[in-house]
């Protein structure tokens, strides 16, 4: 399979070109790597007809058939997973081993769900009635993904949908559509027509697709700030959504932590995929009592880190993703400077073709300014200083956010106890970011509705439906 051109989009079964197409560029150098077809409404109407079309007879065959597609469509990723890394990094930026990573994970995820099972309870077996609830699919699913795990954040959604009998049309973001309509064509041989769709095109095609009537359910991931405009338009015909949506994530530091090793794995928990992680550590608070050696610490592992073209050898942080985030960064960079913060490190972009910017750690600002307050996204990040437990748990919850964060500290069950007390979805001690298809993984508050993973996750692409089987004899 050629993974350099020919991007064609998915469409009940055959890949298609469209009418437009819009370019794709390298973030490390700004090159065109390729161009990716711009669907017009109509082209969104076939694929949900081709979706509604297949959905019956996807929805009837038993299910371990559609194990067997899932487990099938893993090995293909597998076997693909030197051309999707590459394009994965060409069109994301992310380093190599990274993007291999997110590759092979999305291929996991495809073919972990097929242990999970919906499950049928049986709610009264009595002379009077049998009763039974079961899980049945809600028909064609619209999956929406951001542009920083784009193959990864699909493979949250398309296993769970698929395997539960639904039918999906997934878009990737505008500025990483490529690796998901290559993905398309290994999918084209494997599932029925229509059963998968990819569309690919821009801004206007995720409104269309929230307005769109055929959709029987929204899975969104993306910022907080669009996940309220899904669910607004969701609301008129009351699809179902999951909204798996922004955050910032605080980390706690304890003061009896061993200070150097603590201070690299939070430096990657910070900063992986430049930041650009929807559970990236974007806050982090450090006890007043070794405060400054952490920060001289964090400070010195963040100089040893190699920024650069993500195909380039040795590269551990790659550009931003994209011109507007790129621009955001700055941006908070900038309001830092002018506010008169200390930076601990960096703060300068890079001169020169490419969407870099430097590791940039900004040294105890207030806790009202905007690079503590907003999500960044991006490689800044401010270290707080910290003096009680209570003052801490405070500063960590006052905010909209409610996604993930972590506590780190010698002592588990005392950092288990912090942790509890954290408004936020998950909760890791001691490492950083582990996801797993088996565990419910969404937001509390503006972070998110509804989850992913987990029985949890299966169930949300599911109606409930009871059925009262009367054991009396008809009158
Ligand atoms: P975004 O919200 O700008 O875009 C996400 C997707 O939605 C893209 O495909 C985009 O084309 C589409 N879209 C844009 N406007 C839309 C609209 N009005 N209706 C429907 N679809 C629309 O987000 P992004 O910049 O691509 O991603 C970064 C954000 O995603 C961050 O806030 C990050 O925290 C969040 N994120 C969350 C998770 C999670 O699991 N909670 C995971 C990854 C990223």
């Amino acid at each position: 399979m050629d993974f350099t051109n020919d991007y064609r989009m998915l469409i009940d079964g055959k890949l298609e070109a469209a009418g437009a197409a819009f370019e794709v560029r390298n973030p490390a150098n700004g090159a065109v790597i390729g161009r990716a077809p711009q669907a017009t409404s109509a082209d969104l109407d076939r694929a949900v007809a081709a979706a509604r079309r297949a959905f019956p007879a996807w929805a009837a065959m038993p299910i371990a058939e559609r194990k067997a597609r899932l487990k099938e469509l893993g090995d293909a990723v597998f076997a693909n997973a030197e051309g999707l890394g590459r394009l994965l990094t060409a069109e994301q930026g992310k380093p190599a081993q990274e993007a291999a990573i997110e590759v092979m994970g999305s291929g996991y995820w495809l073919q972990a769900y097929i242990a999970l099972n919906p499950p049928v309870t049986v709610n009264e077996d009595t002379d009077e009635r049998f009763s039974e609830t079961r899980h049945v699919p809600l028909g064609v699913v619209g999956a929406i993904a951001p542009w920083n795990y784009p193959l990864f954040v699909a493979m949250n959604k398309l296993p769970p949908a698929l395997l539960t009998g639904n039918t999906v049309v997934l878009k990737p973001s505008p500025f990483t559509p490529l690796t998901t309509l290559k993905f398309g064509e290994l999918a084209a041989q494997i599932l029925p027509p229509g059963v998968l769709n990819i569309v690919s095109g821009g801004d206007e095609l995720g409104p269309w697709m929230t307005s769109h009537p055929g959709f029987d359910k929204i899975s969104f991931t993306g910022s907080t700030h669009t996940g309220r405009r899904v669910m607004a338009s969701a609301a008129q015909t009351l699809k179902r959504v999951t909204l798996e949506l922004g955050g910032n994530d605080a980390a706690v530091v304890l003061p009896d932590v061993d200070v150097e090793k603590v201070a690299e794995q939070v430096f990657w928990s910070a900063f992986l995929n430049n930041g650009q992680v929807c559970t990236a550590a974007k806050r982090v608070y450090v006890h007043q009592d070794i405060y400054d050696r952490f920060r001289d610490a964090f400070v010195a592992y963040a100089r040893t880190v190699r920024i650069g073209d993500g195909a380039a050898e040795g590269t551990q942080l790659g550009p931003i993703n994209n011109a507007p985030q790129y621009r955001r960064v700055l941006e908070l960079i900038r309001d830092a400077k002018d506010q008169g913060y200390r930076i601990a490190l960096g703060g300068e972009p890079h001169a020169g073709p490419g969407y870099f910017v430097p590791v940039t750690i900004i040294d105890n600002p207030p806790e009202h300014s905007r690079i503590v307050q907003e999500e960044q996204f991006g490689p800044v990040l401010p270290l707080l200083r910290y003096s009680s437990l209570d003052e801490v748990v405070a500063r960590v919850n006052a905010t909209e956010f409610g996604l993930a964060g972590s506590v780190w500290g010698k002592d588990a069950d005392a950092a288990e106890a912090l942790a509890r007390r954290f408004n936020s979805g998950t909760v890791w001690i001691n490492e950083r970011q582990v996801l797993s298809p088996f565990a419910a993984f969404g937001g509390m508050k503006q972070s998110g509705i509804g989850v992913e993973g987990g029985l949890e996750g299966l169930l949300e692409y599911t109606s409930a439906q009871t059925i009262m089987r009367s054991r009396k004899p008809v009158a």
